[in-house]
């Protein structure tokens, strides 16, 4: 048995600590913060309750790998619904296309739009489903060690699909341009541009399309409370308000965590933390990626976030909910290309209470608003009000109300929050892209290069962006801990 310091308390870090105690560790999560779940946390107020991250909950056969690795089922601790609509995107005033919860109707909404483009869009979830089983079942579950892990006689097959772009592929299939932002809308998740996502990653589509969107019944920190109290079955301690300010080296060995001044030695830690902050944390010698590394990386957008109560029910809203009124490609530029806040921002609207009553008082409505950002991007209150202002502007005006006179609670979260709440590199909201020269053994490693007994899990490191990821992230690095310990 090793005693193991987990920094952070995100699903990575949750993830990490599950498997590590049931192998027989003593293990020990550490989170900066006062509750856990990192950025999947949850905000309550004036009777609204708001997660303050993610809120698609995606791919749930990764959810029950995940349990069923300890014997469980996510439905031993939360109940799911399937959304249906999955979503709405609006083009226009009172103009929308709803994603139904099932094929055969998205078949029927294309077809509908583009004659001919429901066989199209049958054959392309053909090929979507087909690079799900590929990537999601079995590639993402590699550690990212070795280029050879990628290289299987399936995905020879499919290596055309690695130089060419989600963004290609569309055009070549579809013609409207309401369709194609549909299909390019998956692979915003990875954190890049459709242009520069390869095709291969279509199987975000057939995650969209084929699997559904779900929802845990009291949010996506049903999630986080499910994950918490299988750790505390397990014998997993945690340990709140407690920021590690450095980890202690010698011989080239992780030996202890200072917090608070105070030094807790063990035998192993492994961070959960953003992984550029954790190496901040060593000396300068220990660190194995400099900070030119870093700067030189595509990392996802950060975000502008409105959580708001609303005093009365919201009309013409679908619990998820994406503003696709204005220029997708100008957004995307102004994200990537000359980082800078949009000239007309593309937003995400979420309403959880349409699904759960509990998350607003009766007969109001609780709401998150999201503007995706560059990161490292300037953030100022007076930015933050005049987009909300522009936001609730447009809001109103296509679903056609008056919202603004009955926000009774508001709060902002932006970039100096992503970084002063979770030391966020650049306030990025989710983790480093995955690119094509960002995936897999290409990405920053689990386990150190400089320093013995000391490794790396989350959003930075493979597999990658999102929630699904974060629990397989968990899932890799501990696997490598035991090899190691098994070895040694
Ligand atoms: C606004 C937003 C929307 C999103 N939407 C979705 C979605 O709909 N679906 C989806 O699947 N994914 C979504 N994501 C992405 C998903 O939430 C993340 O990929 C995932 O939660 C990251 O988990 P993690 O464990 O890598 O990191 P984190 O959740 O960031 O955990 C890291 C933890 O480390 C702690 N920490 C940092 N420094 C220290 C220190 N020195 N000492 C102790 N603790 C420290 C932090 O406080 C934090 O708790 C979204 C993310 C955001 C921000």
């Amino acid at each position: 048995m090793k005693k193991i310091t987990i920094i952070g308390s995100g699903f990575s870090a949750l993830s990490a600590s599950c498997y590590l105690a049931q192998s027989g560790h003593d293990v020990t999560v550490f989170e900066k913060n006062e509750t856990i779940g990192g950025r999947a946390r949850q905000l309550k107020a004036q009777g609204f309750t708001f997660d303050m991250g993610p809120s698609w909950y995606w791919m749930p056969d990764i959810f029950e790998r995940f349990f069923a690795d300890f014997g469980k089922k996510p439905s031993d601790y939360y109940e799911l619904i399937k959304l249906s609509p999955a979503y709405r995107v609006y083009f226009g005033v009172e103009d929308f296309i709803a994603i139904a919860d099932n094929l055969d109707e998205i078949v029927n909404t294309f077809e509908s739009i583009e004659k001919g483009s429901g066989k199209v869009l049958r054959e392309f979830m053909a090929e979507a489903q087909s690079n799900y089983d590929i990537a999601i079942k079995d590639l993402v579950y590699r550690p990212g060690v070795s280029p050879l892990e990628l290289v299987t006689t399936k995905t020879a097959l499919k290596v055309g699909q690695f130089f060419s772009n989600i963004s290609r592929d569309v055009r070549k299939k579809f013609s409207n341009p309401r369709l194609i932002q549909i299909l390019e809308f998956p692979v915003l998740f990875l954190g890049a541009k459709p242009s520069d996502t390869p095709s291969f990653y279509s199987f975000m589509n057939f995650a969209d399309f084929g699997l559904g969107t779900w929802h845990p019944k009291t949010g996506m920190f049903d999630v986080v409370r499910a994950m918490e109290s299988l750790a505390r079955e397990l014998g997993v301690k945690f340990v709140t308000n407690a920021a590690i300010e450095k980890i202690v080296v010698e011989n080239k060995t992780a030996k202890a965590i200072v917090i608070n001044g105070q030094t807790i030695t063990s035998d192993l830690v492994l961070s959960g933390a953003d992984y550029h902050h954790t190496e901040t944390l060593l000396d300068s010698e220990h660190r194995a990626y400099s900070e030119a590394y870093w700067d030189s990386r595509v990392f996802a957008p950060s975000s502008l976030l409105f959580y708001v109560g609303f005093d009365k029910k919201i009309e013409n809203i679908s619990h998820h909910a994406l503003f696709f009124d204005v220029d997708f490609y100008q957004h995307a530029k102004d994200i990537y290309d000359a980082p800078q806040w949009p000239k007309e921002p593309l937003f995400y609207a979420n309403f959880p209470s349409l699904t759960d009553p509990t998350a607003a008082p009766e007969g109001m409505e609780s709401a998150f608003f999201l503007v995706p950002l560059a990161p490292g991007i300037e953030d100022t209150e007076a930015l933050r009000e005049q987009y909300f202002d522009v936001i609730m502007t447009r809001f109103e005006q296509l679903t056609k109300q008056d919202v603004r006179k009955n926000i009774i609670f508001k709060q902002s979260f932006c970039k100096n929050d992503f970084v002063s709440e979770y030391n966020s590199y650049k306030g990025n909201a989710y983790g480093m892209a995955n690119t094509l020269l960002q995936t897999a053994f290409l990405r920053p490693k689990l386990k150190s290069k400089k320093v013995k007994n000391l490794f790396f899990t989350g959003q930075l490191t493979v597999p990658g962006p999102g929630v699904p990821p974060a629990l397989i992230s968990g899932k890799l690095v501990s696997e490598l801990i035991n090899n190691q310990f098994s070895l040694a």
